[in-house]
């Protein structure tokens, strides 16, 4: 019997111990880096002229993970009209412990619409949320090592046609083939019914195993809209951010985004209006996501 109890006490102490090392998002600093990033003086954060953005990423990443290894790769496209121009991502990784040669790819897009009619598109939700994101995630797997290796990819120029994702998926700087997964956040921080969409399952309805598992203990709302024969035009989403250039490549992906709202690609998508509780949920949603993916996939892409 005293035997027994000492069991139950130390199972209990240990999940005590699980639950501290799980909480490990830092909520104030996910919410400053997101104000920082959606200020007017980073003046939305345009590509080809949003280097003050680019500074702040690196000097971020190189405060949390000092090993990191954050590349820049510059790149020149075209945009709508065939101007020229240069892009940025920057990139870097946290080696795996166990499957160091297969690959989590977390993507966000730190560029934005910049100055238009004397107006400044600060992008607070899109997407300075999912770039303050994954700073949090950074910071956090930096802690807690994964077993797969994770490659951070911030994106530029999405806004003028996923031209930073173009290129990664291109050249990218590891096997193509054993990239198994890439999570892409775009928008994920304004949201006034709690609920959050993740595209992907329609495509690649293998990764529905672990996903509803997590999405059933979520305290937000998920849907899986946005893909699939019933929704077109606009309104199917698998390939309206970055993500849609690893599906073409046939990478399985998860993206996760909020509806659209009334700040949508409007000067007041601003700091003040996102949903700050809600946004750290998300965060955690794709923290928790990343860890069970990490955990669950098989080494080779099966999925
Ligand atoms: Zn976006």
């Amino acid at each position: 019997m005293k035997h027994l109890f000492f069991r139950i006490l130390c199972i209990f102490v240990f999940n005590i111990f699980l639950v501290g090392a799980s909480a490990q998002i830092d909520k104030a600093q996910l919410l400053k880096d997101l104000e920082i990033l959606s200020s007017d003086e980073y003046g939305g954060r345009p590509a080809g002229g949003n280097e003050k953005a680019r500074t702040y990423l690196i000097e971020r990443i190189e405060g949390l993970a000092p090993a990191y290894a954050t590349m820049v790769d510059s790149f020149g496209f075209l945009d709508y009209f065939r101007k020229p121009h240069k892009g940025y991502n920057v990139v870097g990784k946290i080696i795996g412990t166990k499957f160091p040669d297969h690959f989590l790819v977390l993507s966000a897009h730190y560029d934005h619409l910049g100055v238009r009619s004397d107006k400044i598109y600060n992008g607070a939700d899109d997407n300075a949320s999912g770039t303050a994101a994954l700073l949090a995630l950074v910071r956090h797997f930096q802690q807690n090592p994964p077993k797969h290796t994770i490659i951070f990819a911030f994106f530029d120029a999405e806004e003028l046609g996923l031209k930073g994702a173009d290129r990664f998926v291109e050249d990218p700087p590891v096997a193509r083939e054993n990239i198994l997964l890439n999570i892409n956040l775009d928008m994920v921080s304004r949201n006034e019914d709690n609920t959050i969409n993740i595209c992907g399952t329609y495509d690649f309805p293998k990764l529905n195993g672990p996903l509803n598992k997590i999405i059933q203990e979520s305290s937000l709302i998920v849907t899986k809209k946005h893909e699939g024969p019933n929704f077109t035009g606009s309104d199917n989403w698998t390939k309206s951010s970055d993500h849609g250039r690893f599906l073409e490549r046939g990478i399985p992906y998860l993206y996760f985004g909020v509806e659209d709202h009334p700040g949508y690609h409007k000067p007041s998508d601003d700091f003040e209006f996102i949903n700050q509780d809600f946004f750290y949920e998300v965060t955690n949603l794709v923290r928790i996501t990343t860890e069970q993916f990490d955990k669950k996939l098989k080494k080779k892409r099966k999925v």
